[in-house]
């Protein structure tokens, strides 16, 4: 049977032609019958494919090849070879949409100012010796945060990454400014952009998780200062990092722990939300809170 595998990674760093990358990662995925989904655009690229191992591992060796991407960190995943519709390669403006393409700065060694990067055991060290003072800061949408985060995070209102920028202008973090602040996502690409748009306003201690969420359970499972369930942008659309972890989400039917998304029915509306596989199974809350049952 074919062993499946999903890779994730992403580099920052300036590129002079994000039209001929795209054209190249295009053509190199498609080549290996590789599905997902990859951003270029003049500051780097962020990536997400999947498919049969032997494939991906020549993905990644040619485009690691490629000497502005030489540096990058892959993340693997078991796949199931079902996990993307297909293969999307696009130039975007942004990697991640934060609507501040002028604000970003990107250099060869990655962004420019930035929060300082904490590894697993480096975040661990920074709470042992600062305690209760360390804030988390949840640098994904707050429905990713629904089913797992780091215990105590702050989760800022964020239907998408967009809104990022009025919850810091907001005033609502302002007491934080001079306390240290770790943010985290899902694979640390958002953290590099999130740092920044928060020290150019006014926030004075700010750290980010390498490798975000993903190699933090790695290192710690669910024995560190992480709860729950990850939220995931692939057919899986949610990981554990090994037996005995719960969502802290629950169904809006039952009420059971669950870390299944699903779809309202209303086709205009499309929303997701929790509902366990019981209750599905039953036909149970087909629509969202703002469709009504
Ligand atoms: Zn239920
Ligand atoms: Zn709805």
């Amino acid at each position: 049977m074919a062993v499946h595998k999903i890779v994730l990674f992403y580099v920052f760093t300036p590129l002079a032609d994000p039209e001929a990358v795209k054209l190249w990662q295009f053509a190199l995925a498609e080549s290996l019958g590789l599905k997902g989904r990859v951003i270029i655009s003049k500051d780097g690229i962020n990536a997400t494919v999947g498919g049969e191992i032997g494939a991906v591992k020549q993905y990644v060796k040619r485009t690691k090849a490629y000497a502005p991407f030489h540096g990058a960190d892959i993340k693997w995943s078991e796949g199931t070879g079902a996990d993307f519709p297909k293969l999307s390669v696009k130039v975007r403006e942004e990697l991640v949409t934060f609507t501040v393409p002028e604000e970003i700065k990107v250099g060869a060694e990655g962004v420019i100012g930035g929060g300082e990067h904490l590894s697993p055991e480096a975040l661990h060290a920074l709470v042992d010796s600062r305690g209760e003072e360390v804030v988390f800061f949840d640098g994904r949408n707050r429905m990713e945060a629904e089913i797992g985060r780091f215990r105590g995070a702050i989760v800022p209102e964020t239907e998408t990454t967009r809104d990022f920028v009025g919850e810091l202008e907001s005033g609502m973090y302002d007491d934080l400014k001079n306390r240290p602040i770790v943010t985290y996502c899902t694979g640390g690409i958002r953290c590099e952009v999130l740092t920044v748009l928060m020290k150019n306003r006014g926030f004075t201690d700010v750290y980010q998780l390498d490798g975000g969420i993903v190699r933090y359970g790695e290192k710690y499972g669910n024995d560190g200062l992480w709860d729950g369930s990850l939220y995931v942008f692939d057919g899986r659309m949610h990981m554990e990092f090994g037996d005995g972890a719960e969502s802290l989400g629950s169904c809006v039917s039952c009420g059971e722990k669950t870390p299944v998304y699903v779809n309202c029915e209303n086709p205009s509306c499309r929303t997701q939300f929790l509902r366990c596989e019981a209750c599905t199974d039953k036909g149970l809350a087909p629509h969202c809170g703002a469709c009504g049952a």
